[in-house]
């Protein structure tokens, strides 16, 4: 009793150091754990309120005060700067306050934005759960990665990322990826042996340190540490690294606004000089510089472009698509290809054998789901398993060659592994078997994992009397070259024929059914080892357990809304080519719903000269292997497409790489396939993929709407001083005027863009090809006539106020008021490039209606406040002037509209007589 309650009173530690130099039965005292049954649920709860969750302690980033004085570093910042200090220098100190005010102003908003979207996207991350296997009160189950604590035993499997510190007590060929560790790319092979203490980190077979990843082979073992106590927490790193707010667009669009920023520079100094050399006074040409150059600069440019992005980000993260990496929600929008896999992402994986081929004949299965109600039937009449050997054979075959097991929580069945091998598991209960007695009876002695290259996957079992039997499950044609018998319906055996057989698995995988063959070998009383060459050639065959798995219901609609969209999708399975056909038909894959259908080895025989056109014509590519998914990805690429293509295991990872958009599945897909991807569903369904490629080009469409938009206005501003210059009259706008209207409509106006919902039929016109510039021949042209109509607005009003008498503060006030009422309506323009404003609906973004109320109130105040009159020298304005500025504002808004309606008109024609007709 004594020992007990020491045992109890003292907790144990919190992570076992040097557990490789430990025998394995040390390890598993030291931390009060268990082998077979690991921990129990309540001890495991226990642990985790004291000792804290499994998560590496996060590395901050660059600091706040680091980041805010970053947002000085622009160059219109030092622009601004060196206008203070120069009109500070002409004495002006109430202008040189308010250029510092309004500089720090746009700090502390840039430095806002950015955090919330760093947060955004940091908040992502978290949405991506890892799970990890874990055997606790002697059953197995998946658990979030963080709630693991120290004494838990956890099976790994490949494609896993190793959760935690573990001791390995059991390993079936493990290979495992410790370069997140030792930065050792070659995967190293674990061995559950006892290691000297001063073996070197590198070099301990016997332990699997948190982050690294699982490439090949299964194993268990005892959790010796977590969180900070890891290798990896020790070291300090954080693993999937800190998003960068920078992607391919962002740096374009930098680079362009920088090389417009010398430009104008360069046309600054030169009003400058031009002013001087017609011997108007220096400091007034000094402040047409500085206006020239503030107003012109596209300041907010890069800000919003990052912003934008986020926001996109975000609405893809609403719809179940997890973007790892930024650059891929512009290079979303202009995907032209998908290659998606079958299983789980177009079907729901939900597997249910319905059809069983044993001896030559046929047993229907009823019932659907994992639920075991339902029954074994032949011409009408119900099977019994006591007159039927090979059947039984079949079905205990498919119980024992199989990781899976079902959960019953609240009444609901739940799959924890693959769901096709559950139904392997249901199939057999609705035959009578006790999967829970059958594996006590036979226990497993070895195993060769399921390998999506292998395509099959066996197990070796002990029986009572001592036989040793191997259970192999797998694809027909493997089995079948493995084969050598095939069991009859009465026990007996025969050679097999491999082209019934062939044509049998053919007719039911016609009907969209998966087909699993099923094999089995007595091997010599005492057989420890399985290898592949034991079973070759010998393989006794049982028969064939088809399944089947509907179609996603979203998925359906999706793959048609690509199609409608011109983005052609290619299914890329591991399956068989019957059912994946059978499947592809249901989607409508392919020329007129009737795909081409070529298998990996038809892949692989074909000349690489003719490989393109193959592939182009190609919607299905049944029982391809990973390494040609890759080609294929190349393949398509230099044809030009933009690829995405889907992966979920351990061998998918270089194609995901290499693909434009590589998309993990979050549920059922490995760690080590997110790792490499660029987004990753959280459903794993295809329509996921649908709705980030819209939620893509609804990103893009906003960029080019907020550059349209911004463009002009910042061209216009600067026209119409330069034109001032030119024409040597007096400036009708001044610098801290500019300065205003650039911030003011910058954050209240142009910001609203960003949130500009989807338009309608952003899915019914084919991918923007991901070469075209922003700036096309549209914007381009906008540009020049907003420019134009500012320019003659404004200047022309400024003109007027002032023949009819108005001071000039008065008409510098008016000449802004223009300014404002043009974006305003230039805005409600922008909000679509081609249809015209009344198609769009108002009240669709309600961020425009704050934004242009926002701006209405703040020039009210600019107008009317006598401290802003102070601050900025303007002066209380006449309604009619507002009247006016409005009617200015309303022509350029229809006039854009007219310009919108032309080209619309033209590019209609163009389409009538053009080619396509
Ligand atoms: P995808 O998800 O790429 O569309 P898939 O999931 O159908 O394809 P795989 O999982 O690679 O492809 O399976 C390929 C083939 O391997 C299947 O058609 C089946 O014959 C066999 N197979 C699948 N799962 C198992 C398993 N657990 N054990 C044995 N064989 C399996």
């Amino acid at each position: 009793m004594g020992a007990t309650e020491d045992l109890v009173s003292t907790p144990p530690p919190a992570s076992v150091g040097a557990a490789h130099g430990l025998p394995v039965a040390d390890v598993v005292v030291l931390l009060g754990a268990d082998r077979e049954r690991g921990l129990s649920e309540a001890e495991a709860g226990g642990r985790l309120a004291r000792l804290g969750a499994n998560v590496l302690p996060r590395l901050d980033r660059r600091g706040p005060w680091l980041r805010f004085l970053l947002q000085f570093h622009h160059p219109l910042i030092y622009v601004l700067l060196a206008a203070a200090v120069a009109t500070l220098a002409l004495g002006d100190v109430v202008d040189a306050g308010v250029i510092l005010a309004v500089v720090l102003a746009n700090a502390v908003i840039g430095f806002v934005q950015e955090s919330r979207a760093e947060q955004a996207l940091d908040a992502l991350m978290d949405m991506v759960r890892t799970e990890t296997t874990v055997v606790r009160d002697g059953v197995r189950r998946r658990v979030p990665s963080a709630e693991l604590v120290p004494g838990d035993v956890v099976v790994l499997d490949a494609g896993d990322r190793v959760p935690a510190d573990l001791r390995l007590v059991e390993v079936h060929e493990l290979h495992v990826d410790e370069s997140a560790l030792t930065g050792e790319s070659d995967p190293v092979v674990k061995e559950a042996v006892a290691l000297p203490v001063e073996t070197a980190l590198a070099d301990r077979a016997n332990m699997a340190y948190s982050s690294s990843l699982v490439g090949r082979g299964a194993g268990r073992g005892v959790v010796v540490a977590t969180g900070a106590d890891t290798e990896i927490g020790r070291i300090h790193r954080l693993v999937g690294e800190a998003e960068t707010l920078e992607t391919p667009l962002t740096r374009t669009i930098t680079r362009f606004s920088q090389l417009l920023t010398v430009v104008i520079l360069l046309l600054a100094a030169l009003t400058f000089g031009l002013g001087l050399l017609r011997g108007q006074p220096a400091a007034e040409m000094l402040t047409a510089a500085v206006a020239l150059a503030v107003g012109a600069i596209p300041e907010g440019l890069p800000a919003v472009v990052t912003i934008t992005l986020a926001i996109g980000v975000a609405r893809m993260a609403r719809r179940r698509a997890v973007i790892r990496r930024l650059p891929a929600v512009e290079t979303l929008g202009s995907t032209s290809v998908i290659c998606t896999d079958k299983t789980g992402t177009l079907t729901a994986n939900a597997m249910t054998v319905t059809t069983l081929l044993v001896g030559g004949r046929t047993v229907e299965v009823t019932g659907t789901g994992y639920a075991a109600a339902g029954e074994l039937r032949r011409d009408g009449a119900v099977v019994q398993l006591g007159g039927e050997p090979a059947l039984r054979e079949c079905l205990v075959a498919g119980v024992l060659c199989n990781d899976a097991r079902l959960t019953d929580t609240g009444g609901r069945r739940a799959v924890v592994g693959d769901p096709t091998e559950a139904a392997l598991v249901v199939v057999g209960e609705k035959a009578g078997l006790d999967p829970h007695r059958l594996r006590s009876e036979l226990p497993r002695v070895a195993a060769i994992p399921f390998d999506a290259d292998r395509r099959w996957m066996a197990t070796l079992h002990r029986a009572p009397d001592g036989r040793v039997v191997a259970y192999v499950k797998g694809a027909v044609e493997r089995l079948l070259a493995m084969a050598a018998t095939e069991l009859r319906a009465d026990g007996s055996t025969a050679p097999v024929d491999a082209a019934a057989v062939h044509s049998r698995a053919d007719e039911l995988a016609g009907q969209a059914l998966r087909v699993l063959a099923i094999g089995t070998l007595e091997l010599p009383p005492g057989t420890t080892e399985l290898t592949e060459e034991a079973l070759h050639g010998r393989l006794v065959l049982l028969g064939l357990q088809a399944m089947q798995d509907p179609p996603r219901p979203a998925a359906l609609t999706a793959v048609a809304a690509c199609q409608r969209a011109g983005i052609e999708v290619k299914m890329i399975t591991g399956d068989h080519a019957g059912t994946a056909r059978a499947i592809a038909r249901r989607f409508g894959l392919g020329e007129g719903g009737d795909p081409v259908v070529v298998t990996g080895a038809e892949l692989a025989d074909h000349p690489a000269a003719d490989l393109p056109t193959l592939v182009a014509r190609t919607a299905v590519f049944a029982r391809v292997s990973p390494e040609q998914k890759l080609r294929l990805v190349e393949c398509l690429q230099r044809q030009g497409h933009v690829v995405a293509m889907t992966g979920d295991g351990v061998n998918d990872a270089p194609a995901l790489r290499r693909a434009d958009i590589g998309v993990a599945m979050g549920a059922g897909g490995t760690e080590v396939a997110k790792e490499a991807a660029d987004m990753v569903l959280t459903d794993d369904d295809f329509a996921s993929i649908e709705a980030a490629v819209e939620e893509g080009r609804g990103v893009f469409d906003n960029l080019r709407k907020f550059i349209t938009f911004m463009l002009p206005t910042s061209f216009g501003q600067g026209l119409v001083v330069l034109t001032a210059v030119v024409a040597a009259t007096t400036l009708p706008i001044l610098p801290v005027q500019v300065l205003w209207v650039n911030l003011t409509t910058a954050v209240a106006l142009g910001l609203v863009l960003a949130f500009e919902p989807l338009e309608d039929g952003v899915m019914r016109r084919p991918p923007v090809p991901a070469t075209r510039p922003l700036l096309t021949g549209v914007v381009v042209g906008r540009i020049v006539l907003v420019s134009a109509l500012m320019l003659v607005g404004a200047f022309g009003l400024f003109r007027w106020a002032l023949a009819a008498g108005e001071p000039v503060e008065v008409a510098r006030t008016v000449a802004v008021n223009v300014f404002i009422a043009v974006q305003v309506a230039y805005l409600l323009n922008c909000r679509s490039l081609e249809r015209p404003m009344w198609r769009i609906g108002m009240w669709r973004n309600r961020w425009v209606l704050a934004g242009v109320g926002a701006m209405l109130g703040l020039q009210l105040l600019f107008t009317y406040a006598p401290w802003m009159n102070e601050l900025f020298d303007t002066a209380p304005v006449a309604p009619v002037w507002w009247v006016w500025a409005t009617a200015i504002g309303v022509a350029v808004h229809l006039l854009v509209e007219a310009e919108k309606w032309l080209r619309h008109r033209g590019a209609g024609r163009a389409r009538v007589v053009g080619p396509g007709a």
